[in-house]
């Protein structure tokens, strides 16, 4: 796990939160300084507009319930159904999909910084690599850098970081993990990465698993500048 702090944060009002202080420790400093970034997509480089509580409604996943574990668990053809389901909802959704506050920001200070950026999602990666396009990310990320569901075994398992860090040849503790969900911040701690959570609401509702909490992508750009 590094030598990370792993207090817990308390999200600060108006500013950007080090594993609860307001002082930068060496655990998010180092975090700040990493070369290898890796995204969440949806909610975090784009602006949210998933329902996620409809989607679930129309493929009958229960309320809460992880909706690609649920469609792993159903008969074949069943679950061939109601991929296509999926499929057809999230290719509508990235048809019309925003880039998300400082996103091109960040990923061009990124950029230009040398960093090696990649995104795993559990959107598909045809999805992603549409998606990044439509928001003008692709030219700072390489499409073998993106990782979908069908890439690697779907976050919350650390599955695709460590899959990131091989191609990289770099250890998972030197990664970071960029997201706007639990299952980021549980990957990213999973794999012993740093954790940045994005979260808009500021709400921040994951403490234990954030190293940096941040209320939008310009915000961390800002901390990085
Ligand atoms: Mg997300």
């Amino acid at each position: 796990m590094g030598e990370r702090t792993r207090a817990a944060g308390v999200p600060i009002s108006g500013s950007i939160c080090y594993n609860g202080s307001m002082e930068r420790s060496r655990g998010a400093v180092d975090i700040l300084h990493s070369r290898h970034w890796i995204f969440d997509l949806d909610g975090t480089l784009t602006v949210a507009i998933h329902d996620f509580a409809r989607i679930r409604s129309l493929l009958g996943v229960p309320e809460g319930g992880d909706i690609l574990g649920h469609l792993d668990a159903l008969p074949e053809a069943e679950a061939t159904v109601a991929r296509g389901v999926l499929i057809g909802i999230e290719e509508e959704l990235a048809g019309r999909t925003q880039p998300a506050l400082g996103a091109l920001e960040l990923v061009q200070l990124l950029h230009v910084r040398g960093a090696r950026l990649g995104v795993l999602t559990r959107n598909t990666r045809d999805n992603a690599l549409r998606t990044l396009g439509r928001i003008g990310l692709s030219p700072y990320i390489a499409a073998c850098d993106v990782l979908g569901r069908d890439d690697a075994l779907a976050k919350p398992d650390p599955d695709g970081i460590f899959k990131l860090a091989s191609n990289w040849g770099m250890p998972p503790a030197a990664l970071v993990m960029v997201g706007d969900y639990a299952f980021d911040l549980l990957t990213g701690r999973a794999a012993g990465a740093g954790t940045i959570h994005v979260d808009p609401a500021r709400a921040f509702r994951w403490p234990e698993l954030t190293d940096i909490a941040v209320g939008s992508l310009t915000e961390l750009a800002q901390a990085l500048a």
